[in-house]
């Protein structure tokens, strides 16, 4: 019965003229690439509310099947082990594609281009085979260690083409060009995010970002570490203004680029703090020394967001940091099997 079925509306290949996807009707096919990771589960969560057919495809590299566990048994939910750098063939009418480790500890491990690449490819290929909606979950790393601030879509950034992180922002950047090439040159409905810092429940524990570590050492008692002198700056968003942003981008009638983040910008001691109120006033601040091409600052002009989405994030660092320290308590200390929504 696969390919039978094409919901109205929804995935012919060229969108002139064609009635705008409405936020509400149901019944899409929708297949989310990394959709056992952190932002992709709550995707995944809020395309099932709506009463969608989800088809996650992970490889588990920093994903767990905990993340998806209470969709098993729901038949419009389907959890499928591939890794998208090989073809794979599925009949949808959207596809979110997020397979991509996103943290350096463990992108510098395993280095990520060719999924960015050739996984990308994959999916673009997908997308014209079947005429499905295409979007790229690209990321803030696009902009380097940008001389412009706060960044703007507009701008081309600063990156190391050789560097430590080169091959998540590299990988990124080029998953952005042959994104627009499938756009422009066969017609593909493509959406551009660029994702920036995201934090919330079920994000990967020791993945070495700033968030989950500062939140998982203070709740072991440990110190907090703060590499280099700590006032590079980062702009923090909570998991479920992202997935807002990502679900009303696919949904509206423009392209992007968008940059998708919380403009509330704060140095790492200035998390430290935030962290030391929420956890434990005590914790103690250790220094390390900093890795290599550490982007000094970072926060997004998110106007155009704001203007052609309507989207702007609802949820301050002070509100969205409590409602992950719950699920880090459970996960670390296992009381209770993890169950945070
Ligand atoms: P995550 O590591 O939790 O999720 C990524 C998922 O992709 C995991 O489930 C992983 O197992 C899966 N995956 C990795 N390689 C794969 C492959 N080759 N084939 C199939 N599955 C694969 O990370 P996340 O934070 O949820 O990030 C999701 C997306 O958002 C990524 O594309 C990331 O680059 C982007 N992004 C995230 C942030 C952030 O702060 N979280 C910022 C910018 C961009
Ligand atoms: N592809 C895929 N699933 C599909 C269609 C294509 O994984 O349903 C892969 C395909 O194997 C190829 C890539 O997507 O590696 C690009 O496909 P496209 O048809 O655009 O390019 P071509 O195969 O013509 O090089
Ligand atoms: N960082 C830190 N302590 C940590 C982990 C990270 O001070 O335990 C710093 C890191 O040097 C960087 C910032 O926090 O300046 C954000 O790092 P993260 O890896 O979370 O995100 P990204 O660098 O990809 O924005």
């Amino acid at each position: 019965p696969m390919g039978a079925r094409r919901v109205a509306g929804g995935g012919s290949m060229n969108a002139g003229g064609k009635v705008p996807l409405g936020l509400k009707r149901k019944g899409l096919r929708i297949v989310v690439t990394g959709g056992a990771g952190f932002v992709g589960s709550h995707l995944v969560d809020r395309l099932i509310a709506r009463g969608d057919s989800v088809i996650v495809v992970d490889n588990f590299f920093t994903g767990r099947k905990d993340n998806v566990a209470h969709h098993f048994g729901n038949p419009r939910f389907e959890l499928i082990r591939h890794d998208v750098v090989e073809p794979i063939l599925l009949e949808v009418d959207q596809i979110y594609h997020l397979a991509c480790p996103a943290s350096p500890v463990h992108y510098k491990f395993n280095p990520i281009h060719k999924t960015n690449v050739v996984g990308t490819l994959n999916m673009l290929g997908l997308a014209k085979r079947v005429g499905a909606r295409f979007l790229l979950t690209s990321t803030s790393e696009v902009y380097g260690d940008p001389l412009q601030h706060p960044q703007v879509e507009t701008y081309w950034g600063n990156v190391n083409p050789i560097g430590v992180r080169s091959c998540y922002d590299e990988g990124k950047r080029t998953a952005e060009t042959l994104t627009m090439d499938y756009h422009r040159g066969l017609g593909i409905e493509v959406r551009i995010a660029r994702i920036f810092n995201t934090y919330g429940p079920r994000m990967c524990l020791d993945d070495g970002r700033v968030v989950s570590n500062f939140v998982a050492q203070a709740l072991r008692k440990e110190p907090l570490t703060v590499y280099g002198d700590g006032k590079q700056t980062r702009s923090f968003q909570y998991v479920s203004d992202l997935v807002e942003g990502l679900m009303r981008l696919m949904e509206g009638e423009h392209v992007g680029p968008f940059n998708l983040g919380n403009p509330g910008e704060f140095t790492m001691l200035e998390l430290a703090e935030v962290v030391q109120e929420t956890i434990d006033p005590n914790a103690r601040i250790e220094f390390r020394p900093n890795t290599a091409d550490d982007p000094h600052k970072r926060k997004p002009d998110i106007s155009k967001a704001k203007e052609l989405l309507g989207w702007q994030p609802s949820i301050s660092l002070r509100q969205g940091l409590p409602l992950m320290v719950s699920d880090f308590r459970q996960r670390i200390f296992g009381d209770q099997k993890s169950t945070a929504t």
